[in-house]
């Protein structure tokens, strides 16, 4: 069967009491037994029965198998938030005296977490631009417990070449984590590229409706955490076998330890999203595409940034690694900072917020409110001018779109 058709016809497990056709949502912390034996095996991990929704939880599972089944992984974890996801992924493989290899083009809260929340329990934090392999090379050695980037970077949209950075870290026993929230799972497969460990904000377009936080945390299986430079993860790969050390560490010390697994709630939410994310996200890319290519000749832009766009200098790279279109997100330049306020203030059908691959359009100016606490010198660094704004784009009629950017231009 297809992917799609695997996500909507993978039934809720039976019996349930009333054969409900979806999903039921289990809001029950604990779970009972028949029997004592029954309850051990639960607790020892010998049988697969939920025992407290802190560890599992059936409405969660569900979701979690259902992302295992489209991408192929050896274990899914919901948590509540993409940085929850980013944060286990980064625990798992960390400890103190370890380096972690990552790109200076990170979401803002990545960053953070290894500099200061990381960084002050021991590891350490090589920022390097992913766009020069020989870079990434150079900051790679024995102690390295992972690299870790965005597959295209906001708002700059670099897009990084996966396969290379994979071969570079596989050979020096690296592990691959990528945060890939900018193009969903459904459409190309960040196992056959060479990552190991994919992070998602499924607050994004997994959710649609901008509902609910949530994240995913997607354990390809292909590495073997017997040759990781991380101490836990090689003891733990001689007990259970070399590909499924992170997928234990995760389910059996991250989550009871740490907590901040995915509520049933936005696991039913976030189930319903996925439904139909394949095709949202179709729409939604095509709308970002035929944007972009409009915005080009509008006055008043001097530059559009869509990595699909002819003279885009990853055109290439992304039709290679995603067989589609980067995203839904593009990025225009205005003459003034006060042009984009401008711009922004008198957009009508293209709300004010920030989020990304909403069902509705959004715009944003990153300079004075995601990178806002950072000094202009900073930003320059980071390639965040104050001269662009970010558009997501939804479900709207790309039509209807199109005239509200021209309109806002010409106010
Ligand atoms: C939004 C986002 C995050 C953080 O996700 P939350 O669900 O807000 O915690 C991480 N990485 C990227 C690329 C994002 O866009």
């Amino acid at each position: 069967m297809n992917a799609q058709t695997k996500i909507i016809k993978s039934p809720f497990q039976k019996p349930d009491a009333h054969g409900a056709l979806a999903m039921p949502v289990y809001y029950s912390a604990a779970f009972e037994f028949p029997s004592a034996k029954a309850m051990s095996d639960a607790f020892c991990g010998r049988s697969p029965s939920h025992s407290y929704s802190r560890i599992s939880n059936p409405t969660v599972a569900f979701l979690e198998d259902r992302v295992k089944t489209v991408t192929g992984a050896i274990s899914v974890t919901a948590l509540t938030s993409g940085m929850a996801a980013i944060s286990y992924s980064l625990l798992a493989v960390s400890a103190a005296g370890l380096n972690i290899v990552a790109s200076k083009h990170l979401f803002g809260n990545s960053v953070s977490l290894m500099r200061d929340t990381l960084g002050g329990l021991g590891v350490e934090v090589r920022f390097v631009d992913f766009r020069d392999i020989n870079e990434v090379a150079a900051a790679i050695d024995d102690k390295t417990c992972a690299v870790f980037f965005e597959i295209i970077t906001n708002p700059q949209l670099f897009v990084t070449d996966i396969r290379a950075v994979a071969r570079l870290a596989h050979d020096a026993s690296v592990p691959v984590i990528a945060d890939t929230t900018i193009i969903p799972f459904t459409e190309f497969s960040s196992r056959e590229l060479g990552v190991d460990i994919e992070v998602v904000s499924s607050t994004k377009y997994v959710s649609g409706g901008g509902t609910g936080l949530g994240g995913l945390l997607i354990d390809n299986g292909i590495f073997d955490w017997s040759k990781s430079h991380t101490p836990a993860l090689k003891s733990l790969a001689s007990k259970v076998s070399g590909r499924l050390a992170l997928t234990a560490r995760v389910k059996t010390e991250l989550l009871t330890n740490v907590g901040a697994i995915m509520t049933p709630q936005v696991a039913y939410m976030e189930t319903l999203g996925l439904e139909a994310l394949s095709l949202r996200y179709r729409q939604q890319s095509q709308s970002a595409f035929f944007l972009a290519q409009h915005c080009q000749s509008l006055p008043g832009i001097s530059r559009v940034n869509y990595a699909a766009l002819d003279g885009n200098p990853y055109k290439e790279l992304v039709e290679s690694q995603f067989h589609s279109l980067p995203g839904a997100v593009f990025t225009i330049d205005v003459a003034s900072p006060e042009a984009a306020f401008s711009f922004i203030d008198h957009l009508s059908v293209i709300h004010r917020a920030t989020n990304l691959f909403d069902n509705r359009s959004l715009a944003i100016h990153p300079a004075s409110t995601i990178f806002g606490r950072f000094t202009p010198a900073q930003r320059e660094a980071m390639g965040v001018l104050d001269t662009t704004i970010r558009l997501s784009i939804g479900l709207e009629d790309p039509q209807d779109l199109l005239a509200d950017i021209a309109q806002a231009l010409n106010a």
